[in-house]
This record gives C-alpha cells, sequence and structure tokens, in this order.
C-alpha cells in the first residue's frame, strides 16, 4: 500500500480504537487464514472466580484458604487472584480475622504449574496436577475424580498440598467473553479458522473449546510453544494472526504475520504486537482484518 493509504487506514483504525503499528500488519492482515486465540483474558473475561470447594484432609476449609492465600500472596497469575479474593468474602463471611503475621517464605513460581512458600512451619504448595506431581504429592483417586468432574466443566482446579499430602482444592471459572463465539463463528465464514492455545489443562480448554465454537485446542503450551505452534503453520504457508494478552503470549505475537494484543493486557503484549485492540473487544480483529482489505482492494 503506498504511505497515504496507510496513514488513511491506520488513522480509520484509531479511530474505532485498532492502533495498527506501521504498514506492514496492514499488508498481511487481509491474507490470514487462521487465528489462534490464547485463552485466559482473550477468549475468557480474565477475571477468574472460585466457585466451588473441596477438602480431602482434616485441615478445615477456613484454615486451608489462607495457606493457600498467603502462599500466593506475591503471585501475579489470575489465579492467585482467585483464591485471594475467594479466602477474603470468606473470612468476612465467618467473622474471621486472617492472621497478618502470616508472611511466605521461600516463595517460588512454578510457570505453567503453581506457587510453593513455607507459611509458618508448612510447605505450601498450590497449583495444578503437574506441580504435584514434580513434587512426589500423591494423588488419591477421590481427589482425580474432582479434578476431572472440574475440569469436563469447563473450570480449572487448583490444588492444595500442605507438607506433602493433597489437602483441599479450589474449581475456578472463568466465563467467555460475550462477543467470543460470534466472532469465531463469524471468521468461519470468512474461511478463516479458530484455533485456541493455552498453558491451561486439556480437558478444561476442550470444554472452553466447546462453548466458543472452536475445535482445534493446542493445550498445555508453554510461551516458546506457543510460538513453535504458530511457525508449524507458517511452514504450511499460512498467514497467522495471534490474539493475546500475557506476557506468556510475547513470544507467539512476534512469530506471528500479524500479532494482535488485547487493550487490557499486559505492557509486554502490547509492545510485542503490530495491532493493539484497544477496546479489548473480539469484535475488533475482525475490524482490523476488514481494514486491511478495504486499503489493499483500494490501491489495486
Ligand atoms: P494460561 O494463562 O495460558 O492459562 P499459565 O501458564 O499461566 O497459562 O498457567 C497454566 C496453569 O498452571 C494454570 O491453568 C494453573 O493450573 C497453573 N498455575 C499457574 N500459576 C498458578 C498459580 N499462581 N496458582 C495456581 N495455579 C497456577
Ligand atoms: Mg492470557
Amino acid at each position: 500500500a503506498t504511505p497515504t493509504a496507510v496513514m488513511v487506514a491506520t488513522g480509520k483504525g484509531a479511530s474505532h480504537g485498532v492502533l495498527i503499528k506501521g504498514g506492514n500488519a496492514l499488508e498481511k492482515a487481509h491474507k490470514v487464514k487462521v487465528v489462534i486465540f490464547d485463552k485466559t483474558g482473550t477468549l475468557t473475561v480474565g477475571k477468574p472466580a472460585v466457585t466451588n470447594t473441596m477438602v480431602f484432609s482434616k485441615i478445615p476449609l477456613q484454615e486451608l484458604c489462607e495457606l493457600a492465600a498467603v502462599a500466593e500472596a506475591n503471585s501475579e497469575h489470575p489465579l492467585a487472584k482467585a483464591v485471594l479474593a475467594y479466602t477474603k468474602k470468606l473470612h468476612e463471611q465467618y467473622g474471621i480475622h486472617s492472621d497478618h503475621t502470616l508472611e511466605p517464605k521461600d516463595f517460588e513460581v512454578h510457570p505453567g504449574a503453581g506457587v510453593s512458600a513455607k507459611v509458618g512451619d508448612r510447605t505450601v504448595l498450590v497449583g495444578n496436577k503437574r506441580l504435584m506431581l514434580a513434587s512426589q504429592v500423591p494423588i488419591a483417586p477421590e481427589v482425580q475424580e474432582y479434578v476431572s468432574d472440574t475440569e469436563h466443566l469447563a473450570r480449572t482446579c487448583v490444588l492444595i498440598a500442605v507438607d506433602g499430602v493433597l489437602c483441599g482444592a479450589f474449581a475456578v471459572s472463568d466465563p467467555l467473553k460475550p462477543e467470543a463465539q460470534r466472532v469465531v463463528s463469524f471468521l468461519s465464514s470468512m474461511s478463516i479458522l479458530s484455533i485456541m492455545v493455552t498453558g491451561d489443562n486439556l480437558a478444561t480448554a476442550k470444554a472452553i473449546g466447546n462453548e466458543v465454537g472452536i475445535k482445534t485446542v493446542y493445550a498445555e503450551t508453554d510461551p516458546v510453544g506457543k510460538a513453535e505452534r504458530i511457525k508449524e503453520l507458517q511452514m504450511k504457508g499460512l498467514t497467522v494472526a495471534m490474539v493475546g494478552d500475557g506476557i506468556n503470549d510475547s513470544p507467539a505475537l512476534v512469530a506471528a504475520d500479524v500479532g494482535m494484543a488485547i487493550g487490557a493486557g499486559t505492557d509486554v503484549a502490547i509492545e510485542a504486537a503490530d495491532v493493539v485492540l484497544m477496546k479489548s473487544n473480539l469484535e475488533d480483529v475482525v475490524t482490523a482484518i476488514d481494514l486491511s482489505k478495504k486499503t489493499l482492494s483500494r490501491i489495486r
């Protein structure tokens, strides 16, 4: 496209809250055949909440929540925020004053798995099955059953272990954005395939995929893995767009032909992207592609 056409299109995009950084994204967006969506915070609202809890040992729920909340206190993860909010609510409900002298020691983040910390003299793990297996925490059949049931309901199961014993679990739900399904089916009508990629487990990812109308799901994928999936598709000659919000997504946003960041996402993702969806509305994925189509057809 000519510099003038690019200027007109980026101006038009900006007025719709679609920031297009430069002509390259604009030149490529109309050729997109596949859109890869991150799950958490992109297809979903990104504000997960605890909907259900289960206790598997003699430690009562209130105490278990307190231990989990202290272990997660320094975590930036949305799931940690859900655990903290739930614990706060529970304590208010029962008029419990949490022990503010409790502080996490030896706090450690295990990417794609969870966190660990010492709380008082107890070792607390909060995270998924992978974290428990890596720490040799046995998973009883009743726990396995709860995890499966939770995941098939499109929820993420957060497990809590205390001193090497699995003591409880949270079911955490993060609803789909209201426009998500409409956008996926609209893209499909444009012969564009939608794919989901996530660090979450396969059962939860598939259940969310069913709700939103995405059949191809890459689960348990780390940031490098997300970028690799994109390169595989590009090797087949496909032009690929990636839509994401997290630090996790930045290598994929760079690898994609057109990286689109959710405006409400992290600064790292916004910097890595070619296009920023300022309204954080997935409809603007279509707006960006349309803008590119119109710009390039006009100059031809
Ligand atoms: P994504 O944001 O794409 O879902 P992440 O890599 O951030 O993926 O996390 C993958 C999984 O690791 C989560 O679904 C969860 O099971 C577990 N996890 C990561 N961080 C935490 C945490 N702070 N607390 C509990 N679980 C966590
Ligand atoms: Mg995300």
